[in-house]
This record gives C-alpha cells, structure tokens and sequence, in this order.
C-alpha cells in the first residue's frame, strides 16, 4: 500500500502532457481518464498494476474488463507469443484455430450454435443489431437508458443523458443522441427503455410492436454501475420479443464468460437469439464474436448480411481466446468458486465499511463484478438500484470521487466514474482481499472525517 501523505503524480503528469501533444486529449478512447487523474500505466502482472511514479495498485479495473485472469496471465502470454514466432499475425483464411475457438464457443454458450468473429464489442453489437433487421425485416432496436453498446452512430445513444445536471430531462423512449456528429436520423431506428420495467417494455411493444426488430440490452445492465435483473425480468423479455416476432439480443460484453463460463444466459437459464461477445473472451487481447441459432446466422452464411474486416479472426486473437476458453473450462469449478467468493466477500464488505463510517451507499452484485453507489444528501431510501433513472436519482459524484481518491492513495484502482463497475479477475488472491476491505474502511472514515 502507498504511504500515506507522500503521494504525487508528478511524472504521470508530465508524460501526460506529452502524450495530449499528439494524441488528441492524451487518450485513444473517451473517458478512461479522469481530470486531475491523468495516470499513466508502466505495468501490470496479476491482480495489480504501477503507474510510471512507482505506485502499485490492486487493480479493479483491469483494462475495462478483458483481463479476467489479471495481467499478462502466463498461458495466454505464450500461446500468443507462440502464435505470431512461428505462424504469423493475420491469416484472411480460414485455419484450424476457427473451429477450435468456434467449437469452444459453441459448447459454452448456450444460445450460439453459430459465430462470426469481430474485434471489439463496438462491431460485434453493430453486426449483431444489423442481422436483426435484416432477419425481421423490421428497423427498430429497443436499448436500455444507460447502457452502452459501443461508440457507433447507430448506438451511441442515451448513454447517461443528464448526468451532470441538477434538473434532468425526464425519461423518453425518444433516443438522444450522446455524442456530435451522429446523424440525428439514425435515432429514427432506436427506441430508449428502462431496465427492469416490464410496464414501459409493454408500452413499447403496444405502441411500435410491428416496427421492432430486437431488444438489445446487457442481460446484468454493466454500464450505470453494476444492476442485476429483477426476478423473471429478462424471461419477460424473452417471452414478450417472441409474441411480437422480435428478436432478443444479449450483449454479452462484460458478462460473457466472466458471470459464468456460459455469461448471464447460462446464469439466468434465458437464451438470447443473438448474443455478442469479447473482452473476457481474449482475457486481454482485441477480440470479439457474435452468434445465434443457425437459422439466424444462415442469414451471415448465405452472404445475405454482410459482416467483415480484415483482422477478424486474426491468429492472436484467436491463439490467445483458444486458451482463454480451455482453461475455462478445464477449471471452472474452481475458478468460479474463487472469483464468486471473494467477489461477495468484497462487495459485502466495501458496503459495510462505507456504511459503518456514516456512508450511506447500496452495493450490488453479481460474482465478480459489483459497484457501491453512495446515495447523495436528499437521495430517495431506495433498497436497490434498477435501472439508470434510479442510478441518476441515488447516486452521489461527490462521495464517490472523494472515495475514489482516498482509495487511490491507499493502492486500490477501480475506474474514477461513478457509473462504472468493478471487476475481479483469478489472480486476485486472499492478500489481495484483506488489503482492500482495509483500505475501504480507512478511506471510508477519511471521507466520513472530510
Ligand atoms: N457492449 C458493452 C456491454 C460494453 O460494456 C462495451 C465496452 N465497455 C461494448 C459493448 C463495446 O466494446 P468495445 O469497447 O470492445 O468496442
């Protein structure tokens, strides 16, 4: 753990300042950063990471997710290196690692009994979203306020509208757009939902039932904090996108192979027709995959649909996810048992240190993922967190940056916005846990003493 008092970020500052000369904002993707927190990384192993100052960190963001075996996990390293020494880096035809990695998928996941490969979530989603369509013959996708599918004009909408703001706008089925530059049209192909709310799924369906094509949503909502279904929820979803001849996609990003080996719909027992898959899957390196049944994808194998890239499939990517998937399976029990129970043990724990230093907070779960949110003065006495209007309502930026800070200072990384979620890998060991329920029930008095 840092030493309290002594911590700066001096050099982290300075390399950030040149990189943002010519990478525009200092980063490749939007928002890993925070400002004021321009943390610059020299290396990850296991379960923790350093910044370029020398500060070590139990990491709880672990590169958004892939690193489900933590940093540079061995097998994974050599089967790449191994890879690319003595067969090259893309191949643009098909090869033996296709149907290793294809028929792994197959068997793990319970709704895919056909894939493609992608490379990131981003076109996975857009892939999984245009077969739909195409398969329907209808235009509408149904999306969760709050969720997030990628950066793409045709799902970069309704994010976290409002977020910052005192007065919000009330909730609409209406998409808004979340970044410049999206073609207002496009949102005439979306529809905005609330998770967890079977009422305003049926409004929707009464209202635009014959124009939907699918219903795309994070079976666990990953991306207002960390929100589990309601009891029967994502049957209802199931039952309700079948009476009305829709489709039901899970973007399985973050909660594929990482909740179970099979993602939430081995979890749940719900099967999606379309499920999208990728971070955990390259336990690190850049790939991504959707599948269904082989009546949805005979619509990608006849050529109907056009889905494609040049590194899809690529032989790191796929050398890297062939092992990702046998250890998998090779050693699920045991891998499963661990990241559930240290996963509940932290989440419990977190909740209970904050709540004892006066920290009013809810802290959800599901395995390995979780996130606190730390109710705001005047906050509503809500038990739980349902959907992203609850989120927005509860949730307090202050306290958590404030958290976040003191956490920081003490060795403990999870990402600094406070609609993120936390993840665990199976590196993280029972050191690992202890140093962190410490440091939660110190920063949480710092805090508290603020
Ligand atoms: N879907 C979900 C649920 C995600 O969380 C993310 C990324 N956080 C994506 C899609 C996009 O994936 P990628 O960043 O690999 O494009």
């Amino acid at each position: 753990m840092q030493a309290e008092g002594r911590f700066t970020l001096d050099k982290s500052r300075a390399m950030f300042e040149r990189i943002a000369k010519s990478i525009a904002g200092g980063e490749s993707s939007y928002a890993r950063l925070k400002k004021g927190l321009e943390l610059c990384f020299d290396r990850g192993q296991g379960s923790r990471f350093w910044d370029v100052d020398g500060h070590e960190y139990i990491d709880y963001s672990l590169g958004y997710g892939p690193l489900i075996f933590g940093h540079n996990p061995p097998e994974v390293t050599a089967a790449v290196v191994e890879a690319i020494t003595t067969r090259g880096s893309v191949a643009t035809f098909p090869y033996d690692l296709d149907y290793e990695v294809g028929e792994q998928l197959v068997q793990m996941v319970p709704g895919v009994d056909q894939v493609r490969f992608a490379n990131s979530g981003t076109e996975a989603t857009m892939a999984a979203a245009r077969l739909a369509r195409a398969y329907t013959g209808r235009t509408k996708i149904v999306q969760m306020e709050g969720g997030y599918h990628g950066f793409s004009d045709t799902h970069y909408w309704s994010i976290h509208p409002d977020v910052y703001s005192d007065n919000p706008a009330p909730y609409s089925p209406e998409p808004r757009p979340s970044s410049r530059g999206i073609p207002p049209s496009y949102g005439e192909a979306l529809l905005i939902a609330q998770y967890n709310d079977r009422e305003n799924m049926e409004m929707l369906f009464d209202r635009y039932g014959d124009d939907i094509a699918a219903v795309l949503v994070e079976p666990i909502q990953a991306n207002s904090g960390l929100i589990p279904p309601e009891p029967g929820y994502l049957e209802f979803l199931r039952d309700i996108t079948r009476q009305h001849g829709a489709l039901l996609i899970f973007d399985e990003v973050i909660t594929g192979f990482r909740v179970a080996p099979g993602g939430a719909q081995e979890l749940y027992g719900v099967i999606p027709d379309i499920t999208t898959m990728a971070k955990a899957l390259g336990g690190g390196f850049p790939i991504a995959a959707f599948g269904g049944s082989e009546e949805v994808m005979g619509l990608e194998a006849r050529n109907e649909v056009m889905h494609g890239g040049t590194y899809t499939a690529n032989l790191v990517a796929l050398a890297a996810a062939n092992v990702v998937l046998r250890i998998m399976r090779e050693r699920r029990e045991e891998l499963w048992d661990r990241l559930n129970t240290y996963g509940a043990r932290l989440c419990q724990g977190i909740g209970d240190a904050c709540r004892e230093a006066g920290l009013r907070n809810i802290v959800q779960g599901v395995g390995p993922i979780w996130h606190i949110f730390f109710a705001k003065p005047g906050a509503p006495d809500l038990d739980r967190i349902r959907n992203y209007r609850d989120a927005l309502a509860y949730s307090s930026v202050e306290i958590f940056d404030r958290f976040h800070d003191q956490m920081l200072r003490r060795g403990v990384y999870f990402h600094p916005y406070h609609l993120e979620r936390w993840f665990l890998s199976t590196a993280h060991d029972e050191r690992d846990v202890q140093e962190t329920l410490e440091a939660a029930a110190e920063a949480a008095e710092a805090v508290a003493a603020e």
